[in-house]
């Protein structure tokens, strides 16, 4: 497309649709849709930082230590190699989560995706054969539209769209929503949630998980397990979001 006319339809779209704040719907600057953040709230959100554990990315109050392996990893608790996020989830993001989750506003995609560029530990996450964002049954996906899952890998991984499965693995069971349930029950209620649809694809493959937030770990903890249980060599786990409990 041309410059001149590339102007005047992104000028256009500004006098429509005005650039606002995802979080806090300040009006931004025209031509502003790479990050749609104010500066207050670009200010206040808390991207994930080190020092953080090495394997599951919890963050450590204390700096002193650096990065290392907390004492749930250190006891060997998850499937996966590696997780990493872009944001700490606080209030701010809880709302940006739900407006893209359940309000169906994918507006904020672009932003996700501009950010995760800047950060430099996630290129940490590479070289893996194939990314797989977790799958929703098929009676949520119906209801809600789209998976949330899927639109993320899309835009965290715009060259590598080659190489993400959406239906390398299957969530068969239906499931109760995890926000309802604590620890253990979380583990159970997911149990065998998930299948491998082509066992022989996945063995011996560099596997990347990429869901919304992680909460507690149990549902990408859940895929890796599936995954490595189907011969996957090693699996890692990219969130948009991540709780620190
Ligand atoms: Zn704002
Ligand atoms: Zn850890």
């Amino acid at each position: 497309m041309k410059t001149g006319l590339r102007d005047f339809l992104s000028g256009l779209k500004d006098l429509f649709f005005p650039p606002v704040c995802l979080i806090c719907k300040t009006r931004l600057a025209a031509g502003r849709r790479d990050v749609m953040f104010c500066h207050s709230c670009m200010d206040a959100i808390e991207f994930v930082r080190e020092p953080f554990c090495t394997c599951c990315g919890r963050g450590f109050r204390n700096s002193a230590g650096g990065s290392h392996l907390c004492s749930d990893c250190l006891a060997g608790s998850y499937h996966f190699s590696k997780a990493r996020a872009l944001f700490r989830y606080d209030d701010s993001v809880a709302k940006l989560l739900h407006s893209f989750k359940y309000g169906g506003h994918t507006t904020g995609l672009a932003t996700f995706g501009a950010l995760k560029k800047r950060i430099a530990h996630l290129e940490e996450l590479n070289g893996q054969d194939f990314i797989v964002p977790v799958p929703l049954h098929p009676k949520r996906l119906k209801q809600r539209g789209f998976n949330q899952a899927l639109l993320l890998a899309k835009i965290f991984f715009p060259d590598q769209k080659d190489k993400i499965h959406p239906a390398l693995m299957e969530r068969r069971r239906w499931t109760e929503p995890q926000t309802s349930l604590k620890g253990k029950d979380r583990r159970k209620n997911l149990k065998n949630a998930f299948v491998v649809k082509d066992r022989i694809r996945v063995e011996g493959k560099k596997i990347l998980i990429v869901d919304d937030v992680f909460t507690t770990g149990t549902t990408v903890d859940e895929c890796a397990r599936t995954l490595k249980q189907a011969g996957a060599e090693d699996v890692q786990v990219l969130t948009l979001a991540r709780v620190d409990g």
